[in-house]
This record gives structure tokens, sequence and C-alpha cells, in this order.
């Protein structure tokens, strides 16, 4: 379990092939990001005598929605919160929101960044760190920014998921980097391949392979190791974005 700061945890939980729930607890509270399945949460929950009260989701793909209504038949009264823009496909969100608004969880401000490209209405969940109890600002990315790499575009369009990236690109560098699958390994793989000799590549994959190798997540990372390492941020134009997108999307370990 990782230590923010005391009474501030944010815990993984692995699930599936390589999708990692987040449960960030305070207290006796625990909010859920992105819960792909039900049961490794409540076990973990009711292990710790946690109450659940709110599922922050980032997109309406089954690996992050699919296990939401049962853990509200556990915890009823827990909050769904989602793009009000995929209310179709996200139907049991009870607080719906909006590009850029702010809302008060477990008493620390987050904000909604809209970062379409994976899929047209992803969002990811900043957390400022004002408040005494944060130590570092986190951002829970989903599917948009991953360890060393970035969500497939399904829906969206090159230019759209580098606009993206660039407004979590801009977050303050000390910005800790959730995300919603372990495959900052790969990914840095792939970048390998591209850059057989960069030094920041080859560091951290050492680093994420060690950590791998203790049965640890690669995350979370920071912005600032992600505008040194991931391809995707460092990219300068939608084209450049385009076309390394495309190659990873090719490429096989
Ligand atoms: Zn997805
Ligand atoms: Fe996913």
């Amino acid at each position: 379990m990782e230590l923010e700061k005391q009474n501030f945890i944010i815990h993984p939980i692995p699930v599936l092939k390589d999708n990692i729930i987040w449960i960030w607890v305070k207290g006796n509270q625990a909010v859920v990001v992105d819960p792909a399945i039900s049961q490794p949460v409540i076990s973990w929950l009711k292990e710790k005598n946690l109450q659940l009260t709110s599922v922050l989701q980032t997109h309406h793909h089954e690996d992050h929605i699919g296990g939401t209504e049962e853990l509200l038949e556990v915890w009823p009264f827990s909050s769904v919160i989602a793009a009000k823009s995929d209310l179709d496909r996200i139907p049991f969100q009870t607080n719906s929101v909006f590009d850029n608004d702010v809302f008060i969880l477990l008493e620390e401000e987050i904000k909604v960044i809209e970062v379409p490209g994976h899929t047209k209405n992803h969002v990811s969940y900043y957390l400022g760190g004002s408040k005494k109890d944060t130590m570092h600002p986190v951002l829970f990315s989903g599917d948009t920014l991953f360890g060393a790499g970035c969500g497939r575009l399904f829906e969206g369009t090159p230019s759209q998921m580098f606009k993206s990236l660039n407004r979590l690109k801009a977050l303050p560098n000390d910005t800790k980097v959730y995300c919603a699958h372990e495959y900052t390994e790969d990914n840095l793989k792939w970048a390998k391949s591209i850059y057989p000799e960069d030094s920041n590549i080859n560091s951290r994959l050492k680093e994420v392979i060690s950590r791998r190798s203790k049965g640890l997540q690669s995350l979370p990372s920071t912005i600032l190791e992600e505008t040194k390492s991931n391809l995707f941020l460092i990219a300068k134009s939608a084209k450049e974005f385009a076309k390394l997108r495309l190659d990873k999307d090719n490429w096989k370990n």
C-alpha cells in the first residue's frame, strides 16, 4: 500500500490481464476509479472495514465500468461520477460532469479534464493537492495517458488525442500519474525499438523490469517522468504523434 501522506492512500488492485483498479482511501472512506470488476474491490474494502463513497469513471469501456453496478448493490448510496456526454453509455451515473468542472471528494478538490481520443467522451480526474492532506497532485488518467504510452484511438483522431495529451502534459511536473493499465514495460520496449540509445528510456525500462519482477506496479509515474520517456508526450506535432501511434499499433514485442 502506498502511503501518500498519513491518512491518504492510493492502493492498486491489479485485475484481469493488465487492468489496475485504484482505490483512494481517506479515513474509513474510499473512492474507486474504473472498477473493471467488483469482487476484489468488495473483498479489499470489507477486509479493511471501509465504506465506498464514490466511483470515478473515466470512460465507458467494459474493463472500466464492468464492476460498478455490483458495487452499488453493496454500497447503494455511493455516487457514480462520469461524463454527462457519456450518459447513454454509462447509464448508472449519479453525478454527471463536464470539462473543467470542479467537485469535492474526501475533502479534496477534483477537476475534470476532458481528454477525447481513446473514446470521444473520455475524462481524466485531477486532484490539485492544494488541501493539507495531499502531498502532491494526483491524476487518474484512465486510458488516455499510460506509463510511457497512451491509449489507442478507438473513437478520436490523432490531433484530438495529441491535444488531450498536451493538456495532461501541462499539469505540474510532480503530478503522480495513476493510469488504468499496466502497459509501461511494453511501451518502453517499443520506445527503445525506436531510440535504442536513449538514456531516459533505458533507465526507466530497467527500473520498471525490476519493479515488475518483484510483483510491484510500475505506477504511479509522474508527469516529469512521462515528459522524458513517453514518446507520445515528446511528439512535437499531431502529425508526429499520428506516426508514432501507428507505429505502436503495428509493433509486436
Ligand atoms: Zn478503454
Ligand atoms: Fe481499458
